[in-house]
């Protein structure tokens, strides 16, 4: 690529190695930035890495945000008795969007994978066990439908009913090995709305 000069095939290579962006899309939006007003270019960069610096997780639910607790966690309405397990933030920003949970979510931040070599320990379930001190009524588990996301599920099933504690799985309307990020949200207030105790 080096027709383009080494800067802007730089940037072309940067922008290329994220995800979801393409040689092609990578080339446009390296035009796209050289072409803007320093102001704007200099808003991006700072933006990115503002972010990469203050951005970190809620010491509660473990969810990405730039304070100690995250917005949900802290919000007084919000029902702490009820907590969701994702696999993700992603997974939690899907089921915000419905806007009809209001209860609280713990991100594991991953699945059990024995294939991949992920265990219970390299996943935040040591801390959602430790939430459960407190007055938890429910734990409605939305792991991905996928194996690693039903493997997940169960482990954890296992590991809190002895504590008496209801715990559920949200309803197989969601596809097998979809990835909720993607699920519109009709079908996951569905999958909420059907789940089922385990
Ligand atoms: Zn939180």
């Amino acid at each position: 690529m080096d027709y383009y000069g080494s800067q802007i095939s730089r940037l072309i290579e940067q922008l290329s190695a994220l995800p979801g962006i393409g040689s092609k899309t990578a080339q446009r939006l390296a035009f796209h930035i050289v072409n803007m007003p320093i102001e704007k270019v200099q808003a991006l960069s700072e933006a990115v890495v503002d972010a990469k610096k203050n951005v970190r997780y809620c010491r509660q639910c473990f969810t990405m945000t730039d304070q100690e607790l995250c917005p949900i966690c802290s919000n007084p309405k919000r029902n702490a008795r009820q907590i969701m397990v994702v696999e993700n933030t992603r997974d939690l920003a899907a089921y915000e969007k419905t806007g009809r949970f209001e209860g609280v979510y713990h991100v594991l931040h991953g699945a059990i994978s024995p294939m991949l070599g992920i265990g219970p320990g390299d996943i935040r379930l040591k801390e959602l066990m430790a939430r459960l001190q407190g007055e938890v009524e429910e734990v409605i588990i939305a792991t991905n439908s996928s194996l690693e996301g039903e493997t997940t599920a169960m482990y954890i099933s296992k590991l809190i009913k002895p504590a008496g504690i209801l715990v559920t799985r949200i309803a197989s309307g969601v596809p097998v090995g979809g990835d909720l990020e993607y699920i519109d949200e009709v079908t996951l207030l569905r999958a909420l709305e059907g789940r089922v105790e385990l």
